[in-house]
Order: C-alpha cells, then sequence, then structure tokens
C-alpha cells in the first residue's frame, strides 16, 4: 500500500517546481559569487535574483533579507543577533510565550544563562491563547519580543498586527517565528508592523539547510557567523547558490497559491475534525480558534499517541504526535502543558498536518482507517 503523509508541519517535499529549478541549475556551473570573473558574476546574479524575489514577497528591501541554513539560525540569528547588536541600549528583558518552538526557548535560555537577560515566557489559556493586558504589561523596558506566527502542533495563530503595534508604541523590537506562516498566512511586514522575521525552506517546499531572516533596516544586528562580508556582514561563509535559488523558488510557489490552498485543506481538515468528533472520547485541540487551515491536533481518552503513532504508521500514515523535536521522547508536548492540559491528556495527542500534496482520496483513506484503530487499541486496553 503506498505510504500516506500527513506531517507537513515537520517538513515537506520538494515541490516539483522547485525540484525543476534545482536540476536545472546543478546541470550548469555557478562561480562563488564573491569572485569577479564572468562564472562569479553569474553566481552573483542569481543570488540578487532570489533576494529581490523574497523581498519583494515580503514587501521589503533586498537589503534587508539574510540567508540562512534553516529556521533554528534565523531565530538564533534575531534573537542573539539584537541582544549583542545592541550593547548600549542597557535593557536586558526579552519577551516570549510558553509555547514557542525550541530554537526561541534554548536562545534565550543561553542568553539568560550567559548574559543575564531575563526572559518572560508568557502563559497561555487553555486554547492557547495570550493575554493581550498581560502581554502589555510585560513590555516596559524590554528589549525585544519573539513569538510565533503559528503554533506547530496547534496551528493557532496569534495576533500580530496588535502585539506587534503595542510593541513598537513602547519602543520593543518585535521577532516574528513565522516557520510555521510562510506560505500560510500573510507576510507583508510593513503591514504587520514587525522588524524581524524569520521562515525555513524545508516548510514550504523548498530545499532542506535554507532559510531568511528578514531584518529591518536600521535594526543593528550582530553577526553570529564570521569570516566574510556575505549577507553584508551579517552572516559569513560563501552562499549557498542553489538552495537559496529553490528557496526563492519555492517562496514564490506558496506565496501565489495561498488563499486558493488554504481554502482546499480547511475543507480537508474540517472532514478529518467532523469524523474525530463523532468518535466517542475524542478532543480536538484548540477548536474554535484562529488556527492554520492544514493542522488539526487532537486525542482520544486513554489512548497514548505512541500506540496510536505505531499503529497508523503500520497502516501506511505518517502522523506525529506534537512537534518533531518532541516525537521519539516519551515526555508529552510542552505547548500542550502550557495549555493546562493534564499530562495524560497531552500524551495522547496528535497532529495531522495536510498539505500541497495531500488529496481527498487520502483523506478518504485516513478516515476510513482511524476509527477502526482507535476502536482495536481500546479493545487491547
Ligand atoms: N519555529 C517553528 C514554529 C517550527 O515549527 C520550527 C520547525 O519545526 C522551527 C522554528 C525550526 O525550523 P528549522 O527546522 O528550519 O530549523
Amino acid at each position: 500500500m503506498p505510504r500516506i503523509y500527513l506531517d507537513y508541519n515537520a517538513t515537506t517535499p520538494l515541490a516539483p517546481e522547485v525540484r525543476e529549478r534545482l536540476l536545472s541549475l546543478m546541470g550548469g556551473f555557478t562561480g562563488n559569487p564573491s569572485s569577479l570573473h564572468r562564472e562569479g558574476r553569474e553566481g552573483r546574479s542569481l543570488l540578487n535574483e532570489a533576494r529581490a524575489k523574497v523581498a519583494s514577497l515580503l514587501h521589503a528591501d533586498p537589503a534587508e533579507v539574510i540567508f540562512t541554513s534553516g529556521g533554528t539560525e534565523s531565530i538564533n540569528l534575531a534573537l542573539k543577533g539584537v541582544f549583542y547588536g545592541s550593547p548600549r541600549s542597557g535593557k536586558k528583558n526579552m519577551v516570549t510565550t510558553s509555547v514557542e518552538h525550541s530554537s526561541v526557548h534554548q536562545a534565550l535560555a543561553f542568553l539568560a544563562g550567559r548574559e543575564g537577560v531575563r526572559v518572560t515566557s508568557l502563559p497561555v489559556d487553555h486554547d492557547g491563547r495570550v493575554s493581550l493586558e498581560e502581554y502589555e504589561k510585560s513590555l516596559p523596558e524590554t528589549l525585544m519580543v519573539s513569538v510565533t506566527y503559528a503554533n506547530n502542533e496547534t496551528g493557532v495563530i496569534f495576533p500580530i498586527r496588535e502585539m506587534a503595534s503595542l510593541a513598537k508604541s513602547r519602543g520593543v523590537l518585535f521577532h516574528l517565528d513565522a516557520v510555521q506562516g510562510a506560505g500560510r498566512l500573510p507576510l507583508n511586514v510593513k503591514e504587520l508592523g514587525i522588524d524581524l522575521l524569520s521562515f525555513s525552506g524545508h516548510k514550504i517546499y523548498g530545499p532542506t539547510g535554507t532559510g531568511v531572516l528578514y531584518c529591518r533596516r536600521g535594526v543593528s544586528l550582530a553577526p553570529l557567523i564570521q569570516g566574510g562580508s556575505q549577507e553584508r556582514e551579517k552572516r559569513g561563509g560563501t552562499e549557498n547558490i542553489f538552495g537559496i535559488a529553490g528557496l526563492a523558488t519555492a517562496f514564490e510557489l506558496v506565496s501565489a497559491e495561498r488563499e486558493k490552498e488554504n481554502e482546499r485543506l480547511k475543507k480537508m481538515r474540517q472532514r478529518i475534525e467532523t469524523t474525530i468528533s463523532q468518535i466517542p472520547g475524542s478532543f480536538v485541540n484548540s477548536r474554535g480558534e484562529a488556527r492554520l487551515a492544514n493542522t488539526l491536533n487532537f486525542s482520544f481518552e486513554g489512548i497514548s499517541n505512541q500506540s496510536l503513532l505505531a499503529s497508523l504508521d503500520l497502516e501506511g500514515f505518517a502522523i506525529s504526535g506534537g512537534s518533531a523535536c518532541a516525537s521519539g521522547s516519551m515526555e508529552p508536548s510542552h505547548v500542550l502543558i502550557a495549555m493546562g492540559q493534564p499530562r495524560e491528556m497531552a500524551k495522547g495527542a496528535v497532529r495531522v498536518s495536510l498539505g500541497r500534496p495531500t488529496t481527498e482520496k487520502e483523506v478518504d483513506q485516513f478516515l476510513s482507517v482511524l476509527p477502526g484503530v482507535v476502536q482495536r487499541l481500546r479493545e487491547a486496553r
């Protein structure tokens, strides 16, 4: 039986259009963009073209786009780069939420341990919402806020415009982790009113090992990697030209398809949600909230996610329990724990995330198998 992949929040396959672009580039030779000869100039022109494309999709200036190796690097560069880039600000508070990706939590923990930065990690309610009142209270004396656009486990979308505008009015810099938002939510940095934004190639049908940090002109950013004047001295090292070209193609593709694709995926997600809610003892997390159209997080009373995932894997379905980084461990998701779920319930949570290749037929197959798997696991208890 062919495998059915339903874990697009963990990673995505290369889009055929991106594969074509990569194959055509890799068939030839591209010089080092720093070289002055013709081959080098060709490399530079590929790089410039990709940067211009990404910038225009973000409504930014090309000089504000830094290419990195992925979401984790962009986030580290944003948080540590702003801290080390503004030594005279005197501000030592950083604000985030308790449901961020581990790259945000760990970069901030590093700054707390090494530099004495005070980190405020705002709580969320049982639906995954942050209180804007609490958020506003945390802003005085703060250097920077870092929040996720949409949660990778529940899909819950934070009210970014409001949060960014409150930060701006207090002179606080705002970094948006848009790793899950890219290609799924509007990313006009001007309209959002943000200062920095991170996203990753492998979540948008682009190559793994590629990412973007948007850093508004005027924000002082120290590099994490020294060694050359690449990326306007914000990230040393010869550029990953092919990867960058592939990332730009992927970003263009998902941005153009975004609204139509969201509509399509939402309908399929709704079908899955309806079937799940008809199974006794089922629970859909953050059901009433504004969520990514492709994401569904749920659990069944009395069933651990380990056994559910293993049984579904045997049936041919690739889905995951919360974030990919946390899966494999028996620890329940920190996101659901932060939402106040009892550990036992959080240990049952499973995430289905749909993507560009997902078809109605695949959803039919999933729905024809899921209720039986749940019943068998319950009978085996
Ligand atoms: N931020 C969020 C919200 C994510 O979901 C992920 C990856 O799952 C990351 C950051 C890290 O991105 P990358 O895998 O490109 O390092």
